[in-house]
Formats: structure tokens, sequence, C-alpha cells
């Protein structure tokens, strides 16, 4: 088998998720990136480059652990390999991540990373510590090729599906500025500053599936970053037909950005409603915690003045949902310059979740983190293209 074509034809396609050939991640000099191959392709690709077959499962391993347990990023520190192999290795392959543009820490401790992609692209990674927990909010697309209303990545076009190598990527540079990788020899640290990780930042990770699966694979590798499935998040606009396989072939925790109670609201909200609505993406949610054996699925619902906000919604989402184990997220709407929605004010916010939370539903109202940095949902990337476009625009005509 060799590296490309690693079987996948027993996924459905669908018109809208056709998976298209991808290739060998390669670097300017044609050596193969071996961050974010999956172990199948990463043996092949050692088997294709000179290493016996009998050994390749092994040396797999060995790369593997040193590479996703150690965080090591030099082929000559893999010091329990023999010198010609370390040789064939720094030959043939690289260990390239992402690389950090610029580094903001906020009042709270939440980081926000800017990141370039090849291509000079740019994704924005963000990092928020809570009590016992730190979550990494993570991007799957560079733009977004949905048109949700209130959502700024949604006015910028897609530029491109983001490699299984920078998803993972994001996690490891967020790991390497925390300083989260093991000493060797040093007591075992069980504790976890990236504890959490959410598909959450920019794209729809179920319109760039094998990518976001192959990279989550190798998050959740037990012989690497090791964490478990449970821990980690995957945010859907409603890729209905993604979501039973986002549970057979992931098996994260799945969130679902509802946002309205009728058709007709989410139509204008949520524009992929059009093609699964309401009723279809909730039948597909109800056979999700059964196929991935997770607890409950997070509905994510942004307070929009005078849109979604009122009481009949909330009683309206309570019989929507009924039956599905869930907890609701209210997110307070986040702002942004040209945005045609205000937020719901803190009594709308809580008269909602009150209701909600009569119902026995856990309502997080989810607190702003990081807004003296722009880190909010929604807001991702919009203050680095404000500060770029402000300086090419003259003021009130920022393009956004
Ligand atoms: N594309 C995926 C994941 C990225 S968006 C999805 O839509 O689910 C992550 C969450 O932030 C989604 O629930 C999204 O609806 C929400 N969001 C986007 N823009 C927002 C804004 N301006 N204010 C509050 N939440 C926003
Ligand atoms: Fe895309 Fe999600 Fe924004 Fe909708 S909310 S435009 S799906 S990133």
């Amino acid at each position: 088998m060799t590296p490309t074509d690693i079987p996948q034809a027993t996924a459905p396609i669908t018109q809208d998720v056709l998976t298209l050939p991808r290739k060998m991640p390669e670097g300017g000099d044609g050596r193969i990136n071996i961050i974010g191959l999956t172990r199948d392709q990463l043996r092949a690709a050692l088997i294709d480059a000179g290493t016996p077959e009998k050994q390749a499962k092994m040396r797999v391993g060995q790369v593997w652990q040193w590479v996703y347990h150690w965080g090591v990023r030099d082929f000559g520190q893999m010091t329990n390999l023999a010198k010609d192999f370390r040789a064939l290795l720094a030959e043939k392959f690289e260990i390239a991540l992402p690389e950090v543009v610029t580094k903001q820490v906020s009042r709270d401790g939440t980081r926000k990373y800017l990141v370039r992609i090849a291509g000079g692209h740019e994704v924005e990674v963000v990092y928020i510590p809570e009590e016992g927990r730190g979550t990494l909010c993570i991007s799957s697309q560079v733009g977004c090729t949905l048109t949700c209303s209130f959502c700024h990545t949604g006015t910028q076009k897609l530029v491109r599906n983001l490699t299984a190598g920078e998803i993972v990527g994001q996690v490891m540079l967020a790991r390497d500025d925390l300083g989260e990788w093991p000493v060797q020899g040093a007591p075992k640290d069980e504790t976890r500053l990236v504890s959490n990780i959410v598909l959450m930042g920019m794209g729809e990770p179920l319109y760039n599936f094998d990518n976001v699966r192959d990279a989550m694979k190798i998050v959740m590798d037990n012989e690497g970053i090791a964490l478990g499935r449970r821990r980690i998040t995957l945010s859907t606009s409603g890729v209905v037909p993604e979501i039973a396989r986002t549970a057979e072939e992931i098996g994260c925790l799945l969130a679902v950005s509802f946002h309205a109670t009728t058709d007709e609201v989410r139509d204008k909200l949520v524009p992929i409603n059009k093609k699964w609505n309401i009723a279809t993406l909730l039948a597909a949610l109800r056979t999700y915690p059964n196929l991935s054996n997770s607890e409950r699925i997070t509905f994510e619902y942004v307070m929009l003045q005078g849109v979604n906000d009122t009481k009949e919604d909330a009683y309206r989402l309570i019989e929507l949902i009924r039956g599905i184990p869930a907890k609701i997220n209210l997110i307070p709407f986040n702002e942004w310059p040209g945005a045609p929605y205000k937020r719901s004010s803190g009594n709308r916010i809580h008269a909602f979740a009150d209701i909600l939370y009569n119902a026995g539903y856990a309502t997080p109202i989810r607190t702003p983190r990081g807004e003296d940095i722009m880190a909010a949902c929604g807001q991702l990337k919009s203050a680095t293209e404000r500060a770029r476009k402000s300086k090419t625009r003259p003021e009130g005509e920022t393009g956004l």
C-alpha cells in the first residue's frame, strides 16, 4: 500500500463532502513531513524510504513516541535509533509545525496564537486556562464555505482545508509554548495544561472530515499526546451526513450550532439549515450518543437580541431536544464591526437559561474570555484582519 491509497471507500461519499485524493505533505525540498501522517501512512512512507518491511511497524512505534510523546523535533535526538536510520530519516523526512507569527496573552491568562500555514495563510488558535482544565480551541479550515449571518468567519471565503498535520500542529505548538512535553528522566507529571480540545475555531470541521479525523486519531493515540476521546469536542453547524461518521470514526463529543428553534429563523442564521433542517438534524443527533457512547451533546445557542432569545424560543427548544442527552451552551453574541445583530441583554440571557435549567438541562452561559485580545468565538482572525486593513483603508471603511 502506498501512502496515498489508504482505503477510504467504505465511507459514504455525498456531493458535499467528496474526498479529494490527498498528496503526501512535502516540504519545499521534497522531504515528507511526519506530522499528520497516520500510523499506516507513516509505515508506508518508511518502507518507501527503504526501511525493511519487517522492521517497519517497530520503527513507526519508535518514531511516533519521539515525535508525539516526547515532542522531539530533531532526528538526531532519537537516541534509541541506529545512527544510519537517523540519517535516513533526516534525509527523507522532516518534523515541521505551522509557524507562530504572534502570541497574545490576555489579562485572564487566555492565549491567542496567530499561526501561519503553507501558502502564507493564517489561522488562530486560542488556549483558555480554567480551574482544573485547559481548553485549546483549534481551527480546521481557513475561512468557511458556509455563511452563517452572525459569524465573522462566515464573511470570509473558504481559502482551503487545513491538512491533518496543520491541525495536529496547532496542538503541538500550544504544548511547545506551554512547555508541556515531558522531560526524560523527570518524575511523571499527570497534570495536563492542554486537557481538552474543541474544534470551534475557524471553519466547519465536518467539511474537512478526513483530515480532522486523522488529526484527532493522532491526538488520541495512547503512545503520543494521548488525550481521551471525551476530551475532544467537535462543533458542527449541522452537516448531517457526516454526523454518524463522526461517532464511528472519531468517537469524540459533539457540539451543534443550533441557534434557533424554527426553520424560518435557522435558515437565516445557519443557512445550511435549508439543506438539512431542524427535524433532519435532530434525527441524526438522536442516534449519536449511542453510536459514540458519549454522554451528552452540547447544543450551542448564540443569544441574539430580538432574534432567537424569547421565552417561547426557550420552551420550543426544550420540546425539540426532548429525549436527547444534552447540555445547552448559551453564547452571548460576540459583536464584530458591521455585524447585523446585537447581543441579548444579560436579563434575557438569564431568563432563557432559567427556563432550560428548570427543565433539567445544564445551561452554562459562556463567559467571555480573553476579551482584551479578541479571542472569542466568531472573532478569530477578525482582529488581526482589522489591524491589517486599518493600515490600508481610511477609518470607517474597514471592508468588514
Ligand atoms: N463551524 C463550526 C465550528 C466553528 S464556530 C460550527 O459552526 O459549529 C464555533 C461556535 O461559535 C459555533 O457555535 C458558532 O456558531 C459560534 N459563533 C460564531 N460566531 C459567533 C459570534 N460572533 N458570537 C458568538 N458565537 C459565535
Ligand atoms: Fe462556518 Fe461555523 Fe461560522 Fe457557520 S458558524 S460560518 S459553519 S465557522
